[in-house]
């Protein structure tokens, strides 16, 4: 039986035309575009609503909140629900929203690397793909997910890889969840590091620094004069930073923010290993909170999330200590 399917879109190149000269801008007709597109008619009862018509630059934690709000309202009426939007913050938007939405029901967000005047589209082949996946009964509990070019990612594991080319977002560390074949859908795993919070309200003012060779203290600096409530900090490999960073550091603990420790590797976990003044282990005794294997654009997202519950550093610390996830 055809499921009911809602459509939301909120902009991206996937909305995108060339316009000579000023180059690729949103295009007003991409609703309308979708509202008559053949291959969905088949594939489910599909509606579209317009959440926005923005270059996703243009999103902000107040946005996504509001975007979580737009599909609660709605989600009852429907089976499923896919989320168009640029693929330059999907990978925040999809997380905030697998964080934050109750729903079981398939949520899946895609978006197209090649704007509308572009030979190859991408873009109509990901909608597809996307609504037949928020149709398959086995998306149902398995957290937002994102298709792109046949596969089927976690939102929280999910990598924009590539600035241009079209297999871009996949999950380097812990391979695709399924794959979209022309006869069905195939899920071959499920991640386990599911997560929700409930919240309706988010903090904002969550800083996220990133490590260079010869980085000082400056930045954090900066973050304290603008009352950051927390600072992410993407340190070196298992999670360390150079020595002019510890006092500044400090400083932060002291001032009661929040500072979370994560690796800007490509992959892996960071870990209390290095006793030496920046490492790991020196970071966590000092009161860091070392922050798994999330990415740090993503781990600000979830403290975002988390402040917008908790408030207390106290809480969110404590929270983060006794789910590692
Ligand atoms: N700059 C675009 C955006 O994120 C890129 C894209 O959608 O692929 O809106």
């Amino acid at each position: 039986m055809k499921k009911k399917i809602l459509l939301i879109t909120t902009g991206g190149t996937i909305a995108m035309k060339y316009n000579s000269p000023v180059g690729i801008v949103p295009d007003d007709e991409f609703v309308d575009h979708l509202r008559s597109y053949p291959q969905l008619e088949n594939l489910a009862f599909i509606h579209v609503a317009e959440f926005s018509n923005i270059p996703s630059p243009y999103m902000n934690s107040e946005l996504m909140m509001r975007l979580v709000r737009f599909v609660e309202d709605k989600i009852e009426d429907y089976d499923g629900v896919v989320i168009t939007h640029g693929t330059d913050t999907l990978e925040e938007s999809a997380y905030f929203l697998d964080l934050v939405l109750e729903t079981q029901k398939p949520v899946v967000f895609t978006a197209a690397m090649r704007s509308g005047s572009e030979l190859g589209l991408d873009g109509p082949r990901n909608i597809v793909g996307a609504v037949r996946v928020a149709s398959c009964p086995e998306a149902t509990g398995k957290g937002v997910l994102v298709v792109m070019n046949d596969e089927i990612n976690a939102a929280r594991d999910v990598v924009k890889t590539d600035s241009g080319k079209t297999n871009s977002f996949i999950t380097p560390s812990y391979g695709l969840l399924g794959t979209i074949d022309p006869d069905r859908v195939i899920f071959y795993r499920q991640s386990t590091k599911m997560e929700k919070i409930k919240t309706k309200e988010i903090e904002s003012n969550i800083d996220l620094i990133r490590c260079v060779s010869g980085i000082d203290g400056r930045y954090i600096e900066c973050s304290l004069q603008h009352h950051a409530k927390a600072i992410v900090i993407e340190a070196f490999g298992r999670g360390n930073v150079p020595p002019t960073m510890v006092e500044p550091i400090k400083k932060a603990i002291a001032q009661n923010v929040l500072v979370v420790v994560v690796s800007r590797t490509y992959t892996g976990r960071v870990l209390p290993e290095y006793g030496y003044k920046g490492g790991g282990s020196m970071l966590q005794r000092m009161g860091v909170i070392l922050g798994e294997d999330l990415k740090g654009h993503k781990m600000r997202i979830k403290l975002m999330v988390l402040f917008g519950k908790y408030k207390s550093v106290e809480k969110v610390k404590k929270y983060l200590l006794e789910k590692p996830i």
